[in-house]
């Protein structure tokens, strides 16, 4: 098959790469000013502002047997007209609400499955919630990683933040949680309603971005665990989605909340790219091609640190067989991500070493 996928990055490198063995091809469709490198020999790129036309929509979709997408951030009016030609998986709904925190932690709310608390900055309670820990302002579309976010400690410094006159929608407030550990779970549904689940994974951030993984988690109880596997299967039933959605979460005193959604391939399953019987990038292409998922058996314990700011490669890193590198070929700038390394053992200890090793090395001033 052909696919078009909407977007430049690494996720829609690895997904590609991925998709290559299976015999299929591809097209990439980019934004203006957007860094193509990741894809440059992996197909065609077209600029989305050349298909503003229907036939030259047309022109360009006459070869796409279907349309995904890498990221949340996208042109859904854009997204919703290639819809009408072509089958995008996944669907433009569950994108739009994904690519929005609030109508995500609304639609969240609205099947029972519990996010931190929220409101809508332009539209504050008049008693203040109660939040120990403070407060975090948060952009609803465009913010990822962090970005487009203010952290408060208390409820009158939310009104000096420069926000006034910010539309209903725009800006959502939550209460700080005190979680005691991150986790995500990624799943993949086929087109006949089958869901591969991956084992879920805990994760570090650092300043909003995510430093480093490890699956199966130690701290996660299987209870914690089962009942996010549920949710997010909701998720992916009550949308008829197709392909991978991830679901970010905070494990709070034996308790679980999600943080946020993000309808595509992640960061946080990165760790399944090698020795497992399907990568998250396999199953997602595998789904929206219409063939059967695989099962993602592996074995040992896997962990995965993220290559930010810097593509050096530390020296434990080299001829060390547990260990596997992949760089994007981006060019480095503080603050991007450029590469991840995967490491994995049968024993946590070792994963745990390493992934110690490695941090220390790739983030030498870093404090964790
Ligand atoms: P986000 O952009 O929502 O993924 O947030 C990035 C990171 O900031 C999360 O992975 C958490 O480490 C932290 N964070 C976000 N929201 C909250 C919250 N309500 N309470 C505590 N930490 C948060």
């Amino acid at each position: 098959m052909h696919i078009a996928v909407y977007g430049c990055g690494q996720l829609a490198q690895m997904m590609i790469q991925a998709a290559q063995p299976l015999g299929h091809t591809a097209s990439f469709i980019r934004e203006d000013g957007e860094d193509t490198v990741c894809v440059k020999d992996l197909g065609n790129i077209v600029l989305r502002s050349e298909l503003t036309s229907d036939d030259a929509l047309k022109a360009f979709l006459a070869d796409v047997d279907v349309m995904t997408v890498e990221k949340e951030q996208v042109n859904l009016e854009f997204l919703r007209r290639c819809a009408q030609f072509v089958t995008v998986h996944p669907n433009p709904n569950a994108v739009e609400i994904c690519g929005d925190r609030w109508k995500e932690k609304s639609t969240l709310r609205s099947l029972d499955i519990p996010v931190t608390d929220f409101f809508d900055y332009a539209n504050p309670p008049v008693e203040p919630t109660h939040s120990p820990l403070g407060y975090i302002a948060k952009s609803c579309r465009d913010g990822y990683d962090g970005k487009h976010q203010h952290r408060v400690k208390t409820w009158d410094e939310l009104a000096q933040l420069p926000l006034q006159g910010v539309a209903l929608g725009d800006w959502i407030v939550e209460a700080m949680v005190p979680f005691d550990f991150e986790f995500s779970v990624v799943g993949c549904r086929d087109q006949a309603g089958n869901i591969a689940m991956y084992s879920a994974i805990e994760n570090e951030h650092v300043d909003g971005i995510l430093r480093r993984s490890v699956t199966p988690s130690n701290r996660l109880p299987v209870g914690l665990r089962l009942e996010a596997e549920t949710y997010l299967s909701r998720l992916l039933d009550h949308w008829g989605y197709v392909g991978v959605l991830t679901m970010e979460c905070f494990a709070v005193n034996g308790s679980m909340m999600v943080n946020e959604l993000a309808p595509r391939v992640h960061n946080s399953g990165h760790w399944s790219m090698f020795n497992t019987a399907a990568s998250q990038f396999e199953n997602h292409i595998r789904g929206v091609t219409g063939m059967i998922l695989t099962e993602p058996t592996y074995q040992g314990v896997r962990g995965m640190l993220n290559l930010v700011g810097s593509d050096d490669i530390p020296a434990v890193a080299k001829d060390n067989p547990d260990i596997s590198v992949v760089l994007y070929g981006k060019s480095v700038r503080p603050g991007r991500k450029v590469g991840h390394i995967n490491v994995q053992n049968d024993d946590p200890g070792v994963v745990k070493k390493l992934l110690d090793q490695l941090e220390a090395a790739v983030y030498p001033s870093a404090d964790g």
